[in-house]
């Protein structure tokens, strides 16, 4: 099975989940032969079903194709300094298991791997699948990634996680050849790319903050990595030349003027110069300074007010650069709500052209702390069927 019709057809469903017969005839004007050839192919290889199709005549209605959830399943592991989350979809894309687990992230090289691999192990006994249904496997990284030689080049966030050749070792502990080995901030694009609906957006930036900062661009489907894979490194574009030194070595990047420890260290000094305010030192988290903005907390206010203003700074080069149809902002920050959205779009209203900013969506992620994980299983599950065409 090894056509161009056979690979539009998938690309066509991975758009629409479903599609008809009589629409994909019209989408590709060909004779409907040749394409009922292709689509039963598709049929017999299990890759797709037709459920309400009886026969070769269909009932009233015009019968869809979709995938084959039960064909074959996805895993995608979202891992963190801390935290490390799992999920595994089905072909259709449905959420079938999901699994959290706390990660020690101070541990030799060889810890962590075990601790990666021991994660893996317990979500497939969780999912309760045989190990031939698991057809793909993406880990979303907490650095920077070599995709081509599926290795984990580096996280400044654990200290030891350096060139270990991840897909090598994760395809020999599970015997799943297809592992894509990806950066979380591009895995978590994927996902809310994946989620816009009706229609995919033509282009897509994703801003995601948290202990780091990150982002992601998708234009006509396709992550955008760079050419040395070093590509859409929002956190670190220089916001405040001369500021607080980034782990990057560099000084003042956007990472430095709004992650979650920033804010923390303002908070501190704030209480230093006894500002008035509702917040105190200690017991920090992004969910109790959130309340204190929405309650009017001057203090927390002024601090918001400026966390906004480093973002709209650096969404600003976006919009100049690459004009995407929608921007989303990901991240526990984006409890913010409205006062975030407006403040952003304010600052872009007065500071872009015209003509890049009128028609941008920006919208705040509504995903969970899965989504990472189900990103990268989606893009396990995109890499598994059109390879499956490909063979
Ligand atoms: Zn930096």
């Amino acid at each position: 099975m090894k056509t161009n019709l056979h690979n539009s057809i998938i690309e066509q469903l991975l758009l629409n989940n479903a599609i008809t017969r009589k629409d994909l005839v019209k989408l590709f004007n060909i004779r409907p032969a040749s394409l009922y050839s292709a689509i039963d192919a598709l049929k017999s290889s299990g890759l797709l079903h037709e459920p309400e199709r009886v026969g070769k005549r269909t009932g009233r209605k015009a019968s869809s194709l979709k995938f084959n959830s039960k064909h074959a399943y996805f895993i995608g592991i979202d891992l963190r300094p801390r935290k490390i989350f799992g999920s595994i979809i089905d072909l259709s894309g449905n959420i079938t298991t999901t699994l959290y687990s706390e990660f020690d992230p101070t541990g030799s090289s060889e810890q962590l791997v075990a601790a990666l691999l021991a994660f893996i192990d317990e979500l497939i006994i969780k999912s309760n699948l045989d190990r031939e249904k698991l057809q793909g496997l993406a880990l979303a990284d907490p650095g920077l990634v070599d995709r081509h030689n599926l290795v984990s080049v580096i996280a400044v966030t654990i200290d030891n996680w350096r060139n270990v050749p991840t897909g090598q070792i994760i395809a020999k502990h599970t015997g799943i050849s297809n592992i894509i080995i990806e950066s979380g901030a591009n895995a978590g694009t994927f996902m809310e790319y994946s989620m816009i609906k009706p229609h995919l957006p033509e282009s897509l930036f994703n801003l995601a903050i948290g202990d780091g900062v990150g982002s992601g661009l998708i234009k006509n489907g396709q992550l955008f990595f760079g050419a040395t894979n070093s590509g859409m490194e929002i956190g670190h574009l220089i916001i405040n030349p001369g500021g607080t030194l980034c782990q990057c070595g560099n000084r003042g990047c956007l990472e430095t003027v709004i992650s979650t420890p920033t804010i923390e260290k303002k908070i501190e000094t704030l209480i230093e110069h006894r500002v008035n305010s509702t917040l105190t030192s200690g017991n920090f988290s992004i969910e109790k300074f959130i309340d204190a903005v929405k309650c009017n907390d001057k203090g927390a206010l002024s601090i918001a007010a400026e966390l906004c203003a480093n973002i709209a700074i650096a969404l600003q080069a976006v919009v100049a650069l690459i004009n995407p149809e929608i921007i989303i902002i990901s991240g526990k920050l984006t409890g913010l709500g409205d006062m975030m959205l407006n403040n952003i779009r304010q600052y872009l209203e007065l500071n872009c052209q015209p003509a890049a900013i009128s028609q941008i969506k920006i919208k705040l992620s509504s995903l969970d702390q899965f989504a990472t994980s189900q990103g990268a299983a989606l893009l396990a599950r995109e890499k598994y069927l059109l390879g499956a065409v490909n063979k």
